[in-house]
């Protein structure tokens, strides 16, 4: 057991290095345990990517990361000391927290954003420096003396990760960052995101319910379910060899369809999904083959009801049908049973 005692700051381990690691941790709530993580390292420089669905427990897990949740059992520890929930100003002042609806004071952009320097005595002429500096990368310079009430919900929480990104945080937390956002806003802030993490490194760690979002921006995947870690692993891999049917169940769900397999070619699979009239079956699989090498995967109606084409390997999972997954399952329009699907990871 690690001794108990708040950290000073230090210098941040170098990159690969373990920057905290979660020993035996459970949250109970409500006479339920909610978190049961047994361990967990988050390395430094990298971003872990959790990810799971609603209520699984992922901001319970962040917000003990943070030190601010005291749990019930097990420890975080930081360069081999335990942090101390609640107390811990020192670790407290290492991280930043980005929350899904941020909480702004009610202030201008740029008070926002200068609070937390304020608070730790920078001086005058180094906090605009450094507000200045996030507000452009951020690309919210023009809103700077905007009253933070009249932002839109994509420019506030561009302002709140200005807020945590100015302090420099060795750890960054986010809880779904961009979940309040429309498709557009949502797209530019990934895409900045992204950026963001060859500019600043740090280390970070980002709860989301979109495998997509997960997949794009984590260096690694920690599926979250009831509480647990079923896997961590880089992306590729969770992806292509879930360790069992609930993480087959949640990352590939745009690529299962319960059905037999009539052609296979050039990693495009056909399915018979049984769905749809049984007439000519074969002929139809051959012309969404057809269709689709020419024009590339997408949605298709070549072929008649009851043919679904997938990318994807003969035999892996999905593509031979998983138990469990109701025929159909692919069947959005209400009505014909045949697409190719994209492949890519979707969301929940
Ligand atoms: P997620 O962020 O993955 O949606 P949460 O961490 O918010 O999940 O919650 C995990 C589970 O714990 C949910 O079932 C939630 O209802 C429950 N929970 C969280 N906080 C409490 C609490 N204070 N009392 C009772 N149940 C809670
Ligand atoms: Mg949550």
């Amino acid at each position: 057991m690690p001794a108990v005692h708040p950290i000073e700051p230090r210098a941040a381990p170098r990159p690969g290095e373990a920057f905290l690691e979660v020993r035996g941790l459970e949250v109970v709530r409500a006479k339920r345990r909610i978190l049961a993580i047994d361990a967990l390292t988050i390395r430094a420089g990298e971003t872990l990517a959790i990810v799971g669905p609603n209520g699984a427990g992922k901001s319970t897990l962040l917000l003990a990361l943070a030190g601010l949740l005291r749990p019930d059992r097990g420890t975080i520890v930081v360069g081999g000391v335990a942090v101390v929930p609640d107390r811990d100003l020192a670790y407290r002042r290492r991280i930043g927290l980005v929350l899904p609806a941020p909480l702004l004071l009610s202030t201008s952009v740029y008070g926002n954003v200068a609070a937390g320097l304020r608070f730790r005595g920078v001086d005058a002429s180094e906090t605009r420096e450094r507000v200045d500096h996030w507000l452009e990368r951020l690309k919210i310079s023009h809103l700077r003396d905007r009253p933070a009430s009249q932002l839109s919900s994509g420019e506030a929480q561009r302002t709140s990760l200005a807020r945590a990104l100015v302090l420099d945080p060795q750890l960054l937390l986010l809880d779904e960052p961009f979940v309040a956002l429309d498709s557009t806003t949502r797209a530019q802030l990934l895409d900045d995101f992204e950026r963001l993490r060859v500019e600043a490194p740090t280390t970070r760690v980002l709860v989301t319910h979109h495998l997509h979002e997960a997949v794009r921006l984590g260096d690694r995947l920690a599926v979250l379910l009831d509480g647990r870690i079923r896997q961590c692993d880089v992306p590729e891999r969770v992806m292509a060899s879930p360790v069992d049917a609930d993480v087959a169940a949640l990352v590939q769900t745009e690529a299962r369809v319960r059905g037999h397999i009539l052609a296979s070619e050039d990693g495009l699979v056909v399915v018979d999904t049984g769905a749809g009239s049984r007439r000519d079956v074969e002929g139809r699989a051959r012309r969404l083959l057809d269709a689709t090498h020419a024009t590339g995967p997408a949605v298709s109606d070549a072929a008649g009801p009851g043919v679904t084409g997938a990318p994807g390997a003969p035999g892996a999972p999905g593509a031979s049908g998983v138990p469990g997954v109701p025929g159909g399952a692919h069947d959005e329009s209400g009505g014909a049973d045949e697409r190719v699907a994209t492949g890519g990871p979707g969301g929940w």
